[in-house]
């Protein structure tokens, strides 16, 4: 049929298939309707041809055995046929030509037993309801126009032969009754290709009605797609994030399923931007993110882009332990990327995230943002911990100041402008009460003077690396302070567990050495244990090669911390420092027993002990009696400049 739809013109290139696909699924879904009317049009039609045995009776009662018998059998065998076709789901054109086949097959069946009646005149009559089987192929059914136009010229054609070679009939009959059939097949044909044209319009319209509400939707899917997306890296955005984290927090109060959150940071990503440019830092997150879609989304969670060089994670967990393991998981995908990044301050050469994690808590509040804050101050803290690496939430994780920000920029540039310092405290020798040694510490001051205390300013610098550069500053200023001028034998400089993490720092130190041309025994390094700091292999690894270089490695503030005797254990410390509050508790009688424990431990580990901390002349008494080998306080000498430690 090529009936051109009048109001539908289409680009075949682009959305044709879509519209194609529209006419597609409705022709699919008119197919049962169409099914069911072919059947009950047949049924119809089978019961009128049927109940026509009653005129055979009374018009032609001599062939009417013969007419009626034929009725039966055509009936039967086309509703069978019709029905076996139906049932084995033979396609509607099949259903079709069965129709057409038994209405052909109802008028040739009847026509000629019937012309063979003795009754001439009543047949010559009847013959005109051979007209009606054109107008049921024509009409009647829903045939297409070439079916139709057979079916009809079939049926034009059988009553031609009929009149002209069996049945006696004059020419004034044949000219009547042949006009009669003919112009009711030029209309009834007609009729069915206007009727054709018709659906075939209604079926175009309602595609084309089915093809725009499809674009609208599709136009409002990609609408919310987009304003729930991240345009520079393709995955979701904070505003989905944000629902999610919503819907977490709602199944978690509700139903109490536990829920992570993890924040993600690429480190050092400003570096890299100045250092590669924009395009390239566009491209180097839309990499890792990338990747961190692959792995987030195989566990089951939801990962957008949280702003800046930040992602965030949301994923249901019913252990902290499952988004540890995916935590790892993405650190180590992520370093596998190799992403070369050569101007970062710890010498790793390639990019690496680090990530904190949150887990949903009995006391997590009120509040959705809580857990986020939670992932974050985790995230601080795997920053202050030297990066690529790994922090779960713990209530007691240092906090981050809020005039940190302040400090950032001062601190990359303190070198240069001379706002840091050193100063030394004199150690002493208990045995024959002489300093030999001096602890240098580390002093910054605004540049409007006002100091800085190194307990707020050297977690922000380990944080933001900045402690990279002021670490090799403060050994190599010592170096050049105490022992190029002889001021005394020994310096012990603190060094942070970032330093000792980050890949080169033992060659640093040996460059110091020789370009100052003094010996690597002289020199002592503090290691605080602390909570951030791991067992890492990269650690020892320093650590011996330090150790190679005949530097003294120093346990600084023992007992502080959680992990002092596996640090103990681990590492050989030329002299193991105990914190001041052992000694400051002394004046209660537990105190004292502590200290005694803690100083017999680490004497049968064969370690020198110092004592930090000593403000008073009895604290001293105390700790000759102790028999400890070095102390160091207020009560002996303050840190002073090195040009005052003479002096002193
Ligand atoms: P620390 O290494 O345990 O240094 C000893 C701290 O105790 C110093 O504080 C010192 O001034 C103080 N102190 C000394 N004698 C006494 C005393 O008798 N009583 C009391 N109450 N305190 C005393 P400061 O200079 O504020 O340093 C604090 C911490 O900052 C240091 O603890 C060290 O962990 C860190 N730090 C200082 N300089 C550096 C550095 O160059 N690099 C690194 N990574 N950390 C440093
Ligand atoms: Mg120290
Ligand atoms: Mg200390």
């Amino acid at each position: 049929m090529s009936a051109a739809h009048p109001t539908v013109q289409r680009d075949e290139s682009t959305d044709s298939f879509s519209f194609a696909e529209a006419c597609k699924s409705l022709e699919a879904e008119n197919d049962s309707a169409r099914r069911q009317s072919s059947r009950h049009g047949l049924w119809i039609a089978v019961a009128v041809y049927v109940s026509f045995a009653l005129p055979d009776r009374w018009l032609i009662p001599d062939v009417a055995p013969l007419t009626i018998a034929a009725r039966f059998v055509v009936a039967a065998m086309a509703l069978l046929a019709f029905e076996a076709l139906r049932l084995a789901k033979a396609k509607i054109v099949w259903l079709d030509i069965t129709c057409a086949a038994a209405l052909l097959a109802g008028y040739l069946g009847w026509l000629y037993p019937a012309i063979g009646t003795h009754d001439v005149a009543a047949m010559s009559y009847y013959m005109i309801f051979g007209a009606i089987f054109m107008m049921g192929a024509n009409l009647f059914f829903s045939f297409s126009f070439r079916l139709s136009v057979i079916t009809s010229s079939f049926v034009l054609c059988a009553f031609f032969v009929t009149i002209e070679t069996y049945f006696p009939s004059s020419q004034v009959y044949k000219l009547a009754f042949g006009m009669f059939y003919v112009s009711c097949f030029v209309f009834t044909s007609s009729i069915n290709w206007r009727l054709n044209v018709e659906r075939r319009n209604v079926l175009l319209n309602a595609a084309e009605a089915r093809y725009q509400h499809w674009e609208a939707s599709e136009r409002g899917r990609s609408l919310l797609e987009l304003s729930n997306t991240d345009y520079l890296t393709g995955i979701s955005n904070r505003r989905a994030l944000d629902r999610r984290l919503d819907e977490c927090w709602a199944a978690w109060k509700d139903e109490g399923r536990d829920f992570v959150v993890l924040l993600i940071d690429v480190d050092f990503f400003k570096r890299f931007n100045d250092r590669y440019g924009h395009q390239e830092g566009d491209r180097c997150l839309a990499v890792i993110a990338n990747l961190l879609k692959a792995v987030v989304e195989s566990s089951g969670g939801m990962i957008g882009r949280y702003g800046g060089e930040e992602f965030i994670v949301v994923m249901p967990a019913e252990t902290p332990s499952i988004a540890m393991s995916l935590a790892e998981k993405i650190r180590m995908e992520v370093e596998l990327l190799a992403i070369a990044h050569d101007e970062r301050p710890d010498d790793s050469p390639i990019v690496t995230v680090s990530i904190g994690v949150a887990f949903t808590s009995e006391d997590v509040g009120e509040k959705v943002e809580r857990i986020v804050r939670e992932a974050d101050l985790a995230l601080y803290n795997a920053k202050a911990s030297g990066r690529n690496c790994i922090r779960r939430f713990d209530p007691s994780l240092p906090r981050p100041d809020d005039n940190a920000g302040k400090l950032v920029p001062l601190l990359t540039a303190a070198i240069d402008r001379k706002l840091v310092s050193l100063v030394y405290q004199p150690i002493f020798d208990l045995t024959n009460e002489r300093a030999r040694a001096v602890e240098a510490l580390m002093r910054l001051r605004m540049p409007d003077g006002t100091a800085v205390s190194p307990r707020t300013f050297i977690p922000v610098a380990e944080r933001t690396g900045a402690i990279l550069e002021l670490g090799k500053w403060a050994i190599e200023t010592a170096c050049r302070d105490i022992l190029m001028t002889d001021r005394m034998a020994t310096v012990s400089v603190n060094v942070s567990p970032i330093q000792l993490r980050s890949p080169g720092f033992a060659a640093s130190v040996a460059d110091i050495l020789a370009r100052c041309g003094v010996s690597g025994s002289r020199l002592a390094l503090e290691v605080t244990e602390g909570l951030d700091m791991d067992m890492q292999s990269e650690v020892l690894k320093c650590i011996a090669d330090l150790r190679a270089l005949g530097v003294e490695i120093w346990l600084d503030d023992f007992g502080s911390g959680f992990a002092s005797l596996s640090w103990l254990r681990a590492i050989e410390f030329q002299t193991v420092k105990v914190d001041r509050t052992f000694l400051h508790d002394c004046s209660n009688p537990r105190g004292l027993t502590m200290l005694q424990d803690m100083v017999s431990l680490i004497r049968n580990r064969g370690n020198t002990i110092l004592v930090e901390g000593v403000e008073t002349a009895a604290q001293l008494s105390l700790l000759k009696d102790l028999r400890i080998d070095r102390v160091q306080g207020f009560h002996m000498g303050m840190p002073v400049s090195a040009e005052r430690l003479n002096a002193a």
